[in-house]
């Protein structure tokens, strides 16, 4: 279930999802608000209940407010792949490989899919029960996919993280950045995946 609290990136903030199961919160992104744990706090979100940050990739509008989560002993994961991308970011902290926190997304029907193209260590979070895609900077509401230009960026890896996003059933996307949408999902992605086909 999509917690009531999650945050609309504002500016050059990615959006933040709350997702809430019986045994706790998931928090998926830290946006780029060095305080993200107020934010968590003001909404009524209890911070020892929340289980993991997962990151969907390590630019500084998505992991910026980790340090104020890390400053209160929450566990965070990211692909190992970004992690240098992070660190050049808030420096050397403790995070986690994404696959150590596998069996915590397992509880809550999550999968964590490697989606390289915007970073070497963009992942997506599925969830194949619910039809619901946590798509980070790869694929937006709008019908469009994430930078390719900045550093660790691949066009061809974009274009086949894509493709592969396109096989699945998705009817929520939540993305980060701009709106999510709860119905259409796949279209969305669809329409990425001709958009970088034909701009890549
Ligand atoms: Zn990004």
């Amino acid at each position: 279930m999509i917690h009531e609290e999650s945050f609309e990136g504002i500016g050059l903030s990615s959006n933040v999802y709350v997702l809430k199961s019986l045994e706790g919160y998931y928090i998926f992104d830290a946006s780029g608000h060095p305080d993200l744990l107020s934010f968590l706090l003001s909404a009524g979100i209890d911070k020892d209940r929340i289980l993991g940050v997962f990151l969907t990739h390590g630019h500084y509008d998505h992991v910026t407010g980790l340090v104020s989560l890390l400053g209160a002993n929450i566990k965070a994961f990211i692909n190992q792949k970004d992690r240098s991308l992070l660190e050049s970011c808030i420096g050397p902290r403790e995070v986690s490989d994404i696959s150590e926190g596998i069996p915590l997304l397992e509880k809550i029907g999550l999968k964590a899919i490697p989606t390289p193209g915007h970073t070497p260590g963009s992942t997506c979070y599925y969830s194949e029960r619910e039809h619901l895609l946590i798509s980070g900077d790869t694929v937006f509401a709008d019908g469009y996919f994430g930078r390719t230009d900045l550093a660790g960026g691949s066009d061809s890896d974009m274009k086949a993280s894509l493709k592969y996003l396109s096989a699945l059933k998705v009817k929520s996307l939540l993305p980060g950045h701009g709106n999510y949408i709860l119905d259409g999902g796949s279209k969305a992605i669809s329409l990425a995946l001709s958009n970088a086909n034909y701009l890549l």
